[in-house]
């Protein structure tokens, strides 16, 4: 499948990588807007959060149980930020579902 993510999980395109196990891959972003800046992807291809439904949503409860024990290993205890991007209004720019994480700097509220 020509999607960039699923490169990264088939290895066919290097990432920084940070966990992994059966289900997700989480790797640094190529382009960190924080001090901490990784993201968590599913190793199946869902498009987008429109894509999560009673068969695949098992996923979701994974991924931020690992997002848990990253953010506990990275220490950042004084907070973080998950962002999902969804569709071209949302801002996502590779269509397959994944969260980032940052941290290591205050933000801010709204996003832009
Ligand atoms: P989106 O804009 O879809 O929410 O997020 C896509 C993210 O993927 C961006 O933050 C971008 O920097 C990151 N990204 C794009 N291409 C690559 C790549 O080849 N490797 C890594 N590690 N991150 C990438
Ligand atoms: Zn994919």
């Amino acid at each position: 499948m020509d999607c960039l993510f699923c490169k990264i999980i088939a290895g066919e395109i290097p990432c920084k990588k940070l966990y992994e196990d059966e289900q997700v891959l989480a790797f640094y972003d190529i382009d960190p807007q924080a001090p901490v800046h990784f993201l968590v992807i599913p190793k199946q291809h869902i498009a987008c959060a429109s894509e999560i439904d009673s068969e695949n949503s098992q996923i979701v409860a994974h991924i931020f149980e690992v997002i848990a024990k990253l953010v506990a290993s990275l220490k950042l205890s004084d907070g973080y930020r998950v962002v999902n991007n969804c569709g071209v209004q949302g801002g996502q720019t590779v269509p397959h579902l994944h969260f980032h994480i940052l941290g290591g700097r205050d933000m801010t509220w709204p996003p832009g």
